[in-house]
């Protein structure tokens, strides 16, 4: 009987003026955006250790390390490619995922549908197994005062052929 396994990502960004907001891989209009080393995807990063944490393949600074001049402003849909190839060779599959993402403004209602979409491309899941949700801070902490924004993941994911 095939395995099936749970792992969880969380992620979190500085949001500072200059700088795109990109999250899921969509462009949101925002004064402000992600600060970090790659593109500050903090979606996409949560998936990426959700992934990782499932399969017992560590985290995403063990494969994309913090200061690595090869991910300086890397399109964090680069790394999650990488990722999703690593979690393949090792005979896992992903089942469904389930995204929540933490942001004050703007309200995303109408990015959901696109960030479902490029979640879906990139993990190769049919558009139902993708859900993607928005939550705000009720102007709490870091979150709430726009210095940050985040995200949480929980993936399964299925073995596709027996361990060795
Ligand atoms: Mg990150």
């Amino acid at each position: 009987m095939s395995q099936i396994r749970v792992g969880q990502g969380v992620d979190l960004h500085r949001l500072i003026e200059g700088k795109p907001l990109k999250i899921a891989g969509v462009l949101v209009d925002s004064p402000i955006g992600s600060d970090g080393h790659s593109d500050g995807d903090a979606v996409l990063h949560a998936v990426i250790d959700a992934l990782l944490g499932a399969t017992g393949l560590g985290d995403i600074g063990d494969h994309f390390p913090p200061g690595d001049p090869r991910f300086k402003d890397i399109d964090s849909l680069i790394l999650l490619e990488k990722t999703l190839a690593m979690v393949r060779e090792n005979g896992w599959a992903p089942i469904n995922i389930d995204v929540t993402v933490l942001l004050e403004t703007p309200k995303l209602s109408p990015y959901k549908q696109p960030m479902r979409e490029v979640l879906s491309n990139a993990l190769g899941m049919d558009l139902s197994c993708i859900s993607l949700k928005a939550k705000t801070a009720e102007g709490l902490g870091a979150i709430g005062s726009r210095e940050a924004y985040g995200a949480t993941v929980i993936v399964l994911v299925e073995q596709t052929r027996p361990q060795a």
